[in-house]
């Protein structure tokens, strides 16, 4: 298939946090995703008190899912809204603080404490910041990244990730000519050279 019509398309971060601002976020999904639901065995393997990772992780409510399960969730998001909706939809109180490691970043933290969500770019983030992670949900996340920063994301997210760790990815499979994305178009073929 041709994904050459989306390989140059970019979408800023302004362009995103503009998304949330006037409410142009048909990709929140309210109900939870079903994926998550089915393949919870496989992303916990029977542990429990892991630390999760939400990339680009929008105001998804299976952050609440599993920080009720007795897990930390670690989110990092653009729109600071996004993350406020976050805490207020699910009526969570939660403190702000600067992350000395990032300029302009803020980390968002419920009071319970299980919650840490950074409202920057994922690009600024490194294991020395967030530490490693057991398992990663990625939905919405590698099929929003721009198709340019793909291998830079999942090389990040390499790093990210503890050596028996899990990680769901859910892609969307549609003819790349008829719509420009995001949801971006990511080709299995793909996915397996990415992540090797
Ligand atoms: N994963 C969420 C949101 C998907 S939409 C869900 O399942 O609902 C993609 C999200 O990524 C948007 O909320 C957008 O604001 C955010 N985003 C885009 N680029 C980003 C970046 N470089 N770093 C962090 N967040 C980003």
């Amino acid at each position: 298939s041709d994904i050459g019509s989306q390989k140059d398309r970019v979408v800023t971060e302004e362009e995103w946090q503009q998304k949330w601002e006037t409410g142009n976020t048909g990709f929140h999904k309210e109900q939870g995703h079903p994926l998550l639901q089915k393949y919870l065995d496989v992303l916990l393997n029977g542990r429990s008190g892991l630390r999760i990772f939400f990339p680009l992780c929008g105001k998804a409510v299976e952050m609440k899912w599993l920080a009720d399960m007795g897990h930390s969730v670690i989110g990092v998001e653009v729109s600071e809204q996004a993350l406020k909706e976050f805490f207020a939809e699910h009526g969570l109180p939660y403190c702000e603080e600067p992350v000395p490691e990032i300029p302009g970043a803020k980390k968002l933290q419920s009071t319970s404490g299980n919650i840490s969500l950074y409202c920057c770019s994922i690009y600024e983030l490194s294991s020395s910041i967030v530490g490693k992670f057991d398992g990663v949900w990625d939905r919405g996340a590698l099929v929003a990244v721009n198709p340019c920063d793909r291998q830079r994301y999942v090389s990040l997210m390499i790093t990210l990730m503890e050596k028996n760790s899990s990680y769901l990815l859910v892609t969307v499979s549609y003819d790349p000519n008829k719509h420009k994305g995001p949801p971006f178009y990511v080709p299995e073929s793909e996915i397996k050279s990415l992540f090797g």
